[in-house]
């Protein structure tokens, strides 16, 4: 049996490690918008972020999305994070 690896990626607001399938990828596209990617295939600079709300506020207010990205947040994408959060 093959272990299986799960890729990680870490959080842009509270920096944990989690498996990538957890995270929202952010990606900053041609438009100057910046998207969620909920393929995971988009071109451009991603980066991502825990599916909470608390770490889209914590990531605007610490100005880390802008700053890895070089986009602002958009009300669309707050909206992505206030789901249901997975188990
Ligand atoms: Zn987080």
């Amino acid at each position: 049996m093959k272990p299986r690896k799960t890729p990680l990626r870490m959080c842009v607001a509270c920096r944990a490690m989690r498996p990538k399938a957890e995270l929202l990828r952010l990606v900053a596209v041609e438009d100057k918008s910046l998207v969620y990617d909920g393929t995971g295939k988009r071109n451009g600079r991603g980066t991502y972020i825990c599916r909470s709300l608390a770490c889209m506020e914590a990531a605007v207010k610490m100005k880390r999305i802008p700053k890895a990205l070089g986009q602002d947040i958009s009300a669309e994408l707050r909206r992505e994070t206030e789901g249901p959060a997975g188990p």
